[in-house]
């Protein structure tokens, strides 16, 4: 299928570069592709989630111009997300279409974040289009307590996965929630396996984003503690190492991999934030933990012409905060903010 409409935003006239109000470039987008997902983490969903009707989602075509539009206006990186983008029907064919703008230059990285278990059917593929280095959601490696983390999901699966995308020779970081009585024993050997098979490690603080049906001061755990603790095992070299993502990283001096940690609510680490955020309906989250958002659908369903789509990507930048300032709330534990990530993508 030819997503490439005779329109292509990344062809017309050079359209102005993204800078909001506070200098930053903007030169990272994050597209969730699907709010849908074959698993239900505990963190992430509840049980029983009501998703979007198919119909109000963005087709593939408008995924692809919203996307392109970006491109022509500086980003450099773009990574797919959800939900499960894997389980997205048609995703190859988008993945295809936006690796035209790796051919051009105008992209240096198409990218996305799995939970993997997809990933032995479309491993290879995803290669073929340019990608990578592709990030992998894992955070346990007892299957049982992969299945109650995830509720649903097959750890053999997802290793097959795993397997499959090392030998397309795609490089895999590893991304783990860091959840409180559940995998902070764990963390170590995490280490020992990632490291072990050549892929790096980044532990994430749990965000409050979206009810989930249970408590979140449970599962919250600092990673001041946790970094405190592996410390006591392994050798931990400050590094200067950057994705151009908020990790910070360090050297593991006996495995002499690398180890991340995303800080989101013992450190705020929006001063350098170069990214924005669109939903599967083609909304724009200028900021992961505010509410403020923009309507891209509307623009671009109204014409064929992406002038108005530009505008609108020019007014949303031009609102861009400052950063966010996550707090768990210790009486109530409410959701800071109502939506899910898997409406935002991670
Ligand atoms: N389904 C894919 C996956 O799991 O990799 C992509 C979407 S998922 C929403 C992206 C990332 O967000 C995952 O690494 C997941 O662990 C993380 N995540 C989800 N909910 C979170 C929360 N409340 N706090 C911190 N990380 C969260
Ligand atoms: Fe699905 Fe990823 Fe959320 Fe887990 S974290 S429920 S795999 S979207």
């Amino acid at each position: 299928m030819e997503l490439r409409s005779h329109l292509d935003g990344a062809g017309s006239v050079a359209p102005r570069p993204l800078i909001d109000p506070f200098q930053r470039a903007i030169t990272y987008l994050r597209v969730s592709v699907t709010d849908r997902c074959d698993f239900r983490c505990v963190y992430c969903m509840s049980e029983h989630m009501a998703f979007l009707p198919k119909a109000d989602l963005l087709t593939l075509e408008e995924l692809d111009r919203l996307c392109s539009a970006f491109v022509a206006k500086g980003v450099k990186k773009l990574r797919l997300t959800g939900g499960e983008p894997l389980v997205r029907r048609g995703v190859m064919t988008l993945v295809g279409s936006l690796s035209r703008h790796l051919a051009s230059g105008g992209l240096e990285e198409l990218t996305l974040t799995t939970n993997a278990s997809q990933l032995a059917k479309y491993a290879n593929e995803l290669k073929g289009h340019g990608v990578e280095r592709i990030n992998v959601s894992l955070d346990t490696l007892d299957p049982a307590k992969f299945r109650a983390i995830t509720r649903w999901g097959d750890l053999d699966q997802v290793m097959r996965g795993i397997d499959a995308a090392q030998t397309a020779g795609l490089r895999i970081k590893i991304n783990t929630v860091a959840l409180k009585g559940v995998n902070d024993d764990e963390f170590n050997d995490l280490i020992a396996w990632a490291h072990g098979r050549g892929m790096d490690l980044t532990l994430i603080e749990v965000m409050p984003l979206g009810e989930i049906g249970e408590g979140r001061i449970d599962q919250y755990l600092p990673l001041s503690m946790v970094r405190a603790r592996i410390a006591e095992r392994f050798t931990l070299q400050e590094s200067g190492y950057s994705t151009g993502g908020p990790a910070r990283y360090v050297t593991v001096k006996e495995t002499g991999g690398r180890l991340g940690f995303i800080t989101p609510m013992t450190h705020n680490f929006c001063e350098s934030c170069n990214r924005v955020r669109i939903t599967c309906t083609g909304t724009l989250y200028m900021c992961l933990g505010q509410e403020d958002a923009a309507d891209l659908r509307s623009p671009l369903r109204a014409s064929e012409s992406d002038t108005a789509l530009h505008a609108a990507i020019d007014s949303a930048i031009s609102r861009k905060p400052k950063g966010h300032d996550f707090v768990i709330d210790r009486r109530r534990s409410r959701p800071a903010l109502s939506r899910h990530m898997s409406v935002t993508g991670g």
